[in-house]
């Protein structure tokens, strides 16, 4: 699909802020956001002149192909203050390059790498003021693309709206989780969108997520469509297990988000000479392990929660608490990373990109 140009990008510039009304201290994720966002149409076989502007609703027609047929998809990462005051992004070019794995798979056209990155950085040097410095704080990315062409005809979109919000984000404690191993349900099938950030795969896991609520768990863990004996996602996050000292989770495929958490954190266990294992890992192995005492740890990994710790699973009805342990490996990888991502910790890996 045809690009445009387009280095210049158009800025409007706020003539209030809304940050003296922000408490920093109690975020709830991902419902305050920034003075501006960035936006770029595509329209005419092309991206348009893109522009910064100041954060507001805005109009679309009723008709617009999103509404009726879907076409939308997202991203997420962070952006992180260090103690100098300079602002690093985490491995922007992997969010950049799902986005626009997600954008093909949805039928929808890729967005530059110049519109998203010039569109990013300049974003976050505007409202750099909303970024505050000290472990867990983060500002919340948000890239997502919708298709705003007009018609209720179940073809793709000839006109579509990619935007950048950005939200405030403190660290977040899930609390106690217990998850439900999903035995009917599925998130996504071989063939499917699972393996795009599309809005769809959210709205599905909506209701099952909230039937597993009601019977007092707070996610599911997602298995493969096909046969529900394969551990694949926690929630909206990766997966990991440890049994037996190996650290192990499944690999991606077309069912799996490639997540950025996920591949960081097999990279850094394993040069801390972590025993990793990327395999797929049964129910079967889950549950014999949890019977025979192997079963050490469970934890869902990706950017918004960095690691969440999972207190025990049920399957089958039976449920299966695990051990509480000191010295765990998901809060020993969390520390590592979160140390990375706010430059405490030297970035030997070169993630850390400079806004
Ligand atoms: N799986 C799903 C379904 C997700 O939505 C996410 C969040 N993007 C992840 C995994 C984790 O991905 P990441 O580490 O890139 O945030």
């Amino acid at each position: 699909m045809s690009t445009t140009q387009t280095n210049q990008i158009e800025i409007l510039k706020s003539p209030t802020t809304k940050i003296n009304e922000v408490d920093f201290e109690n975020l709830s994720f991902g419902s305050v956001f920034t003075d501006h966002l960035f936006e770029c149409d595509f329209k005419n076989g092309e991206w348009q002149k893109p522009i910064i502007k100041p954060y507001a609703p805005f109009l679309l027609d009723p008709s617009s192909r999103v509404f009726h047929y879907g076409q939308a998809i997202f991203e997420g990462m962070k952006a992180y203050k260090d103690t100098q005051e300079t602002v690093w992004l985490f491995r922007p070019d992997e969010n950049y390059k799902r986005f626009n794995k997600s954008a093909v798979r949805m039928a929808m056209p890729e967005v530059p790498e110049e519109i998203f990155m010039n569109g990013l950085n300049q974003l976050l040097q505007l409202d750099e003021a909303w970024i505050k410095k000290g472990s867990g704080n983060a500002m919340y990315i948000r890239p997502f693309m919708i298709a705003t062409g007009k018609g209720v005809i179940a073809n793709p979109s000839n006109e579509y709206k990619f935007m950048i919000i950005l939200s405030p984000v403190t660290s977040y404690y899930a609390g106690e989780v217990k998850v439900l191993i999903a035995e009917h349900f599925s998130r996504a099938a071989n063939g499917g969108i699972g393996a795009a950030k599309a809005a769809g795969n959210y709205a599905a896991q909506f209701y099952p997520t909230n039937l597993a609520n009601e019977a007092g768990f707070q996610q599911v863990i997602w298995t493969d469509d096909a046969t529900h004996t394969k551990l694949e996602e926690a929630g909206t996050m990766n997966v990991f297990f440890v049994i037996n000292n190996v650290l192990l989770t499944a690999p991606v495929s077309e069912r799996i988000l490639d997540g950025v958490t996920r591949k960081t954190l097999i990279d850094l266990a394993t040069s801390e000479n972590i025993n990793v294992e990327v395999r797929p890992v049964l129910v079967s192995d889950l549950v014999e392990a949890a019977k025979n005492g192997t079963l050490q740890e469970i934890f869902g990994a990706g950017t918004a929660a960095v690691v969440s710790q999972i207190s025990g699973f049920s399957y089958q009805d039976i449920y299966y608490e695990l051990p509480k342990i000191d010295n765990s490996v998901a809060a020993h990888l969390k520390n590592k990373l979160t140390n990375i991502q706010n430059k405490l910790e030297e970035d030997k890996f070169g993630w850390t990109v400079k806004v």
